[in-house]
């Protein structure tokens, strides 16, 4: 979601392993970005003007970040014989994806990036969560309900970050995963349609908590970093059991 923290998490992601010589390769893919915390590798911004791709296409901004991400995506091949050259040499490459999450998730350049990627290298998904903003029932819920809507449209390994437990503890709404009686006293005996709906969904969510990590992070404050990196390598781990022969079966 925008505002979660992704740009300032990946910032902390390179601080973090840069200190420990494990130099990460970053990449930002967000064209609307004014101001960036980290010096990217490959960065959107170098190859589509945004500002530009607004005037010339008159266009909104999630329109223009979504032509943008067009444009990108015609030579994401390029990017691909970039990052696979320098792939010997680093163990992460870290990819900030744009703030609106539909523009990437649901678009046909989000999945034609995403899928280039999965192809060439182990790949795995970071769902960000802001946890202050998740700490109601219901934006858990609707929040759980993204993150598996992503874990089916990507078909990669997730994990769930629970960022900002700096403000937040994540507590609370990470252990409403798999804490189906916990979530549903929760969300009470709301009789309204949101309450039902919630009710329902929270027990369909159960089989989607079994197929996916989650870690408590600060992306501020470097809390929680090291069982990010765990989960990460968990995922990673995941990738080359699941979804690499699908891959070796398509090439
Ligand atoms: P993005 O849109 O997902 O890339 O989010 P940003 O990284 O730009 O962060 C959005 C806002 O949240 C910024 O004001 C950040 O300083 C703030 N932020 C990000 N991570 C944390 C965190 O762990 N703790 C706190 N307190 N604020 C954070
Ligand atoms: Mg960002």
């Amino acid at each position: 979601m925008a505002g979660s923290g992704k740009t300032t998490l990946l910032q902390a992601l390179a601080a973090h392993l840069g200190a420990t010589d494990t130099p990460a390769y970053l990449i930002n893919v967000d064209p609307a970005v004014a101001d960036l915390p980290y010096e990217p590798n490959i960065d959107i911004r170098d190859t589509v003007d945004y500002g530009a791709v607004m005037e010339d296409y008159q266009l909104g901004p999630n329109g223009a970040i979504l032509t943008a991400l067009n444009l990108f995506a015609t030579r994401f091949d390029q990017v691909l014989d970039l990052v696979t050259a320098r792939a010997p040499d680093v163990d992460y490459v870290l990819v900030d994806t744009p703030g609106q999450i539909e523009t990437f998730t649901w678009s046909a350049s989000g999945a034609i990036i995403s899928e280039a990627l999965a192809a060439a290298l182990p790949t795995v998904v970071l769902f960000v969560v802001d946890t202050q903003r998740a700490s109601s029932p219901m934006t858990f819920v609707s929040n759980m309900l993204y993150a598996c809507s992503v874990l089916y449209k990507t078909r990669l390994p997730l994990v769930v970050v629970w960022n900002k437990v700096d403000v937040a503890p994540a507590g609370c709404a990470q252990g409403w995963m798999g804490d189906y009686d916990g979530l549903s006293d929760a969300i009470g005996d709301d009789p309204s349609f949101a309450g039902g709906l919630a009710r329902s969904m929270a027990l369909t969510l159960e089989v989607f908590y079994e197929a996916i990590r989650s870690v408590g992070v600060s992306a501020l404050t470097g809390e929680g970093l090291p069982a990010l990196l765990a989960a990460i390598a968990d995922a990673a781990a995941e990738y080359e059991r699941e979804v690499a022969p699908d891959v070796a079966a398509r090439a």
